[in-house]
Parts: C-alpha cells; sequence; structure tokens
C-alpha cells in the first residue's frame, strides 16, 4: 500500500491502472476510520482491482462554528486498518494543493436538494462536498465510488450531481455499520464523554419508535414524528436539531406516509452534533 499527498501522483498512477485496464474503486473520507468506513472499503475491495481511500478533512465542507479544527485525525492508525484491508492507495492530499490560494469555483446542488435535513441546519455543507467529490473524482477517475446511508442526503446529492455532471461512475449506497447498542458509527462519536455516549442511543431508540408505529399501522406523519419527538425529550442531554419523514425519492414531506420512506433525524448530544435515518417501505 502506498500513501499518496501529491495531486500528479495520484493521477498518473490512476492513469497507468486505467492504462491496463483495471477497475479502481474509490472511497471518500475524512480519516478517522471506524467500521463504518471498512464497510465501504471491503465492498470497494470485492469489486475492483484497485482500491483508493481519500482521507482529507475538507474544509470547504465546515461552516465557521463548525469542527474543521478540532476534527480527529490520526493517519497512522488509517494507513494500519486500510492496509489490513487489502487498500492500494491512499490519497491523502494536503490543503492548500487542493486549494491553492486564487481557488474560486465550486460545485453546487441545487437548492431544491439542499433546503431540508442537514442543507438547512449546514449552509453551503453540500457545497463543499460536491467540490471536494468533483475533484476526487477528476483525479482518480474511478469506475466506482462508495457512499455510506448513513450520510443519506449525501447519497442523494452525490448520485444527483454524478448524472448532471456525466461523470462515468457508478455510486454504490452501503448500509448503516452500527455500535451494539445501536448508535450509528462515526469518527464524532470520539468527542463524547461516557454519559454522554449512554445518552446518544436516543437518537437509534427514537427511530425505533417511529418504525414500530409504522408496524403498529400507524402512518400519520404527525403522529410519527411526535412520538419520536417525545423519546428524544425524555433524554435530558439530547437536544434536537432537525426530525424530517419525507418521500424517499423526492425529498418532499409527506403528511401521509406510503412507498418508500425515509425518517431521518440530527440530535446535539451536548455539543456533538449526531445523525442517522432509517428506509422504510411501507
Ligand atoms: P466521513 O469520513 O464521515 O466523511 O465518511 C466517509 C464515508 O463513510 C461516507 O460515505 C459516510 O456515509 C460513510 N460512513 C460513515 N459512517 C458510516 C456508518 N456508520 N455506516 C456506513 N457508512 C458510514
Amino acid at each position: 500500500m502506498k500513501i499518496i499527498k501529491k495531486i500528479e501522483e495520484m493521477r498518473n498512477l490512476c492513469i497507468e491502472h486505467r492504462l491496463k485496464k483495471e477497475s479502481i474503486g474509490l472511497v471518500p473520507t475524512m480519516g478517522f476510520l471506524h467500521q463504518g468506513h471498512e464497510s465501504l472499503i471491503k465492498k470497494a475491495r470485492e469489486n475492483n482491482d484497485v482500491v483508493v481511500v481519500s482521507i482529507f478533512v475538507n474544509p470547504t465542507q465546515f461552516g465557521p462554528n463548525e469542527d474543521y479544527e478540532n476534527y480527529p485525525r490520526d493517519l497512522e492508525r488509517d494507513a494500519d486498518i486500510c492496509l489490513n484491508l487489502g487498500v492500494d492507495y491512499i490519497f491523502a492530499p494536503i490543503v492548500k494543493d487542493m486549494y491553492p490560494s486564487g481557488y474560486s469555483t465550486f460545485a453546487v446542488p441545487d437548492k431544491k436538494m439542499t433546503d431540508v435535513l442537514c442543507g438547512v441546519s449546514r449552509p453551503g455543507h453540500f457545497r463543499g462536498v460536491c467540490t471536494v467529490l468533483t475533484k476526487l473524482f477528476n483525479i482518480v477517475n474511478p469506475d466506482n465510488a462508495y457512499f455510506g446511508e448513513k450520510d443519506i442526503q449525501q447519497l442523494a446529492i452525490v448520485k444527483r450531481m454524478v448524472k448532471d455532471f456525466n461523470f462515468n461512475i457508478n455510486i454504490i449506497g452501503c448500509p448503516i455499520i452500527r455500535e451494539s447498542d445501536g448508535l450509528a458509527k462515526s469518527s464524532r462519536n470520539s468527542y463524547l464523554n461516557e454519559l454522554e455516549r449512554n445518552s446518544a442511543t436516543i437518537l437509534r431508540k427514537s427511530i425505533l419508535k417511529g418504525i414500530n408505529l409504522i408496524k403498529d399501522g400507524e402512518r400519520k406523519s404527525n403522529i410519527i414524528k411526535d412520538a419520536i419527538l417525545n423519546k428524544i425529550n425524555s433524554e435530558p442531554m439530547a437536544r434536537l436539531d432537525y426530525l424530517e419523514i419525507l418521500d424517499f425519492d423526492t425529498f418532499e414531506k409527506v403528511d401521509n406516509i406510503s412507498g418508500k420512506i425515509l425518517i431521518a433525524i440530527a440530535v446535539y448530544i451536548g455539543n456533538t452534533r449526531l445523525i442517522d435515518n432509517e428506509i422504510i417501505d411501507v
């Protein structure tokens, strides 16, 4: 496995592999890898000749009051994990090569994709995500790129962007990997102290409350939302950022649920903002 920091070197290596007709799988990450990332890497390893894991804490997707500076980083540990999973290249570019002075061009998803969920709480976030992914896609030129359903709005926006910008890349969504108590794995879980870590189980518990109501036949969004909200409010350390029940295909709010729907929540536990979701076929 090689750790590549230079954009041109990464580009040239990928060109060489393509000339040999080898398929390339890209797993874009911000590092501090956990089993969620590992599941994406394993999938990439199964289906491609060459696996590239990018590790880049992308400044343009963080808001001014977000955790860019404090975001956990540990390239050495990440490299061990990648080596064990049979990764070929870690691409870990440096910020000033990705965004040199004078940098001026951004890929911006339409408002209809970003005026819900994380797009509302994190203005500019998906502009940063789409921009860095466009750059990574252009550098690596992968056949397949792997994304987690944990960041479900990101997955939908990336699929749309790839279609709209004619990238010749398959976007592959992978299921959410959870801790044994249901908490979705996240690099940000490392911010939680012991008390907060226990409280954080409220995200999954509250969504399960909604799922059970639906299983019992409830179809009214507001009733399901109330039940989820009550559950979240029963946890003193939890503060709701958003709770939505949406049509999965259009991301539009629905009063009466039917077909494929998405329950999505973002909750602050102390100062840490966590997200979770469930896709349900009603
Ligand atoms: P991040 O490093 O947080 O930007 O995440 C990199 C990729 O890993 C994204 O596509 C995430 O959706 C995915 N990911 C993060 N956590 C999980 C998880 N618990 N299960 C599945 N995928 C995940």
